[in-house]
């Protein structure tokens, strides 16, 4: 579903500097830049900006090592026009910086981010939702209810685009109320139908920050990569660093895990919706190799989805019904396999039908290295 072509205007200038990323900010941002005379000169080495390239590079660390977001609180009033320039242009020069870093998943992680902080706002923020659905949704609009709260409702086209990268029953279409092709999202006592208008932007708001980051991505010339390096190495740093902590959540073991179990653990950190199949099998393994919940649930905090209840409920009731992860056939048939003939050879081999026997493998293997080593040392000592 194409999005809409004519965006309802906005001139309230705390609603454009609080959600930056709006196609109606950039005319903004620029007469704001004309006005306070900022140039990319000034953004990347003026010392005015000091403030704001702080903030920047807070945006940008947040999305890397934070659990849900960048954090919404502006460090300045945005009701002031100092607030409004350290909101606007710091979320410009992070976008630049993770521009800059030329990787894709920073900039996934950042696009995510920025989308989550966006989705805590709007989910209060009566004022500016129905500017920002009437932006993002082809079709939007309410009713009142007898409480006389507002009940939004949307169109089953953008409903069915949006949804599947949200997890949970309350957002499966059979558990909807659908009318004449309108869905309404309804008011629940924990969650209010605002905020699930709120949760629906924000998976329309991901893909348009992380594809109009990638096209200016493909604009940047060497020179301001250049310029950016110290900013970008310090991010850079730091995405490969939670990486590899994570990977070593469990130690050396993780050296024995299957390609598919890395897989989909390197893709969860790096906020790739692995789907239900693949979430339903790192769960079944985590389990089998004896992973307490509490870690299995850190697999999933970087999910474009993530909800602490929801995960720990999920893994809790893997771990309780003992699960047993699924068979390589299986796998290979929902897209979760890693690896391709030829790739790794224990893979390859004929009798390899099971991830477990992959790690069971490894175990061996390992184990009679180790004999290996204990014996010669022994010798040694004999001698
Ligand atoms: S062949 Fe089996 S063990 Fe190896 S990556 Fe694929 S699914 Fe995993």
């Amino acid at each position: 579903m194409p999005l809409p072509l004519e965006h309802p205007p906005i001139s309230d200038e705390v609603t454009l500097s609080r959600y930056p990323f709006l196609p109606q900010s950039g005319p903004w941002i620029q007469s704001l830049a004309q006005k306070e005379g900022i140039d990319l000169d000034t953004l990347i080495d003026g010392d005015f900006m000091e403030e704001t390239r702080r903030r920047g590079r807070l945006r940008l660390v947040e999305s890397i090592s934070n659990q849900g977001g960048v954090d919404a609180v502006a460090m300045r009033d945005i009701h002031t026009p100092e607030g409004r320039v350290l909101e606007s242009f710091s979320f410009t020069y992070s976008r630049l910086v993770a521009c800059a870093c030329e990787n894709e998943v920073i900039l996934s992680r950042w696009a995510q981010a920025e989308a989550e902080r966006s989705e805590v706002l709007l989910a209060v923020d009566e004022g500016a939702i129905e500017d920002v659905a009437k932006t993002y949704l082809s079709k939007v609009n309410f009713t009142v209810s007898p409480r006389g709260k507002k009940v939004w409702q949307i169109g089953l086209s953008d409903f069915i685009e949006l949804v599947p990268g949200i997890t949970g029953a309350r957002w499966r279409l059979p558990n909807q109320d659908i009318n004449d092709g309108w869905i309404s999202l309804r008011d629940e006592d924990s969650y209010s139908s605002q905020a699930k208008l709120a949760r629906i932007l924000r998976e329309r708001v991901k893909s348009e920050i992380f594809e109009d980051a990638k096209k200016k991505t493909a604009n940047l010339n060497e020179d301001l990569v250049l310029r950016l390096a110290e900013a970008t190495t310090i991010i850079t740093g730091l995405m490969n660093q939670r990486s590899s902590e994570v990977m070593e959540l469990t130690g050396a073991i993780v050296e024995d895990w299957p390609p598919c179990m890395k897989k989909a653990v390197a893709e969860l950190e790096q906020g790739v919706n692995v789907n239900h199949f693949g979430r339903l099998f790192l769960a079944s393994m985590a389990r089998v190799i004896g992973l307490p919940v509490e870690a299995c649930v850190g697999f999933f905090h970087n999910a474009p989805d993530f909800s602490q209840e929801t995960t720990s409920y999920q893994v809790s009731h893997v771990y309780d019904r003992e699960y047993t992860p699924a068979g390589c056939g299986k796998l290979k048939l929902n897209a979760r396999c890693a690896v391709l003939p030829g790739e790794n050879s224990l893979c390859d081999q004929p009798w390899l039908d099971h991830p477990l026997k992959y790690l069971k493998s490894q175990q061996r293997r390992r184990s009679r290295e180790t004999q290996v080593v204990e014996d010669s040392s022994d010798t040694r000592d004999d001698s």
